[in-house]
């Protein structure tokens, strides 16, 4: 029996890990909120989570990259194109699905009863139209440089004003010379905040590389295997960052709680609205995306998301999925056994472009601005809202808090003022986290069922090249 013990907790020493430091985190989280660190000590205490920010996003422009160029080529193009279809079709039911929850709870539950004088106003937003929203949308897919796609995530005109609004909310974090019109090197950076890549950008870019190397045949040999050699050594980077994620993990959620505002500020229509967010995320995440996984694969969805949970924490612990891409990987290649070919091609797309929870999120968020103002949305606008969110999700960045600022887009479409979005702030940093939770499990379970779906090809595929098992 003892055997067993060891045993048991040896294969599970991570999950076991990850689980100790959420619940660590926590409790010498509330045991510090007393001292009332300032934001220097904060910054200090929580470096170590910062350090595992850095290393996952470290990770993420090689992994991205090398995962979709080997993923794409391993496949022909006739495979990857259904695979590519199944995908897309996964990513744009369970987004539609997300956001109807997200329109029912809000409406059902209506939490922007009362007025908005219980809010305090704090900034101006610039209005920005859908339209060159959208544009912007398309223009991010072709990135007229790839090294500064490499490098710089905000390439949008509107998103700018946006964060720049946010970080003048947080004014101990930044330095404004209380001017409106700055520039991004006027700004101090918060630590730990991502700066991003063009995902999208790059996406689009090595997946069409990676189907042109797979045509290639022969002549493609050695760019396939250069890449497919460095998404082996950067996996193996991967392995060893797991171990030291838990105590990022750790510090990340304890500094993240020392530092938040006071909660009992929380009351009231922000509070509610919090709830609505937090039963909307729920539904979608234990309810609805379980369901569909059974449907289709008649396995034990729940045993699936096992597998995922470091992932999921992880999620938790960084508000990103995109840093969270490399955990996300190895739980589904080594705990839940996905196929390789399917997770390289759809994981990286899915953390880019598939976001359930921030769809649901925006869609409810904007209706809940429209409610604290007064103001009725008609069946026509409601429609808008869904739309708008839906591509809002899918132009928002794995980032923390990329949500937030593609809402401009959907709050423009149906004429709401988006300086509301100054209301939300406060409880933002914590939605966030669980979107972003939510967003990991969309794309996992979206791997899951692709692979499902495509058994037959995998299988052919397989017998084609005389392997007699799937790769492992
Ligand atoms: N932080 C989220 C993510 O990385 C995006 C969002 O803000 O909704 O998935």
């Amino acid at each position: 029996a003892k055997k067993d013990v060891k045993g048991f907790f040896l294969r599970n020493a991570f999950v076991i890990f990850t689980i100790a430091a959420v619940i660590i985190g926590i409790i010498l989280g509330f045991a510090l909120r007393p001292y009332n660190m300032s934001y220097r000590e904060v910054k200090f205490f929580s470096f170590p989570g910062e350090l595992l920010m850095r290393m996952l996003q470290m990770l993420v422009l090689p992994l991205l990259v090398s995962s979709l160029i080997t993923g794409m080529a391993a496949l022909d193009s006739r495979a990857s194109g259904k695979m590519g279809m199944r995908a897309v079709g996964y990513y744009t039911i369970t987004t539609i699905i997300a956001v109807f929850i997200g329109i029912v709870m809000v409406l059902i539950i209506h939490p922007g009863k009362g007025s908005k004088d219980e809010f305090t106003k704090q900034q101006q937003i610039e209005q920005v139209s859908p339209a060159d929203a959208f544009l912007d949308l398309i223009r991010n897919m072709f990135p007229p440089n790839l090294v500064e796609a490499c490098t710089k995530q905000f390439k949008t005109q509107y998103a700018k004003r946006v964060v720049y609004v946010k970080m003048m909310v947080n004014d101990t974090i930044f330095t404004l010379n209380g001017s409106q019109e700055i520039t991004r090197e006027e700004m101090i950076p918060v630590p730990g905040t991502v700066n991003g890549i063009n995902a999208l950008g790059l996406v689009v870019f090595s997946m069409c590389f990676g189907l042109i190397i797979g045509n290639m045949r022969e002549q493609g040999q050695p760019l396939k295997d250069f890449f497919d050699c460095l998404n082996e050594a950067i996996m193996r980077l991967v392995a060893i960052i797991m171990w030291y994620a838990p105590i990022g993990i750790l510090f990340l959620i304890a500094g993240k709680i020392v530092e938040m505002e006071d909660i009992t500020a929380m009351g009231g229509q922000l509070g509610m609205y919090t709830v609505t967010v937090i039963c909307g995320l729920l539904i979608h995440a234990i309810i609805v995306l379980p369901t569909l996984y059974f449907i289709i694969t008649r396995k034990n969805p729940f045993v699936f998301i096992a597998g995922l949970l470091q992932a999921l924490i992880t999620a938790l612990g960084t508000s990103s999925s995109s840093a969270t891409l490399p955990i996300t990987f190895k739980c589904l290649e080594e705990n839940n056994k996905v196929d390789k070919r399917v997770t390289r091609f759809v994981l990286p797309v899915g953390a880019t472009i598939n976001m359930d929870g921030t769809a649901l999120y925006e869609a409810l968020a904007a209706i809940f601005i429209a409610q604290v103002n007064n103001y009725d949305l008609n069946f026509g606008q409601i429609l808008t809202i869904s739309i708008t969110a839906t591509a809002a999700s899918i132009g928002a960045a794995g980032i923390p808090q990329a949500g937030l600022v593609t809402m401009v887009i959907v709050l423009t479409s149906v004429g709401l003022p988006t300086d509301d979005i100054t209301l939300i702030i406060a409880v933002d940093w914590f939605l966030d986290r669980l979107r972003t939770t939510t967003n990991v499990l969309g794309d996992s379970i979206g791997a899951g069922i692709v692979e499902h779906l495509s058994r037959h090809e995998l299988q052919n595929k397989d017998l084609e090249e005389g392997n007699s098992v799937v790769e492992e």
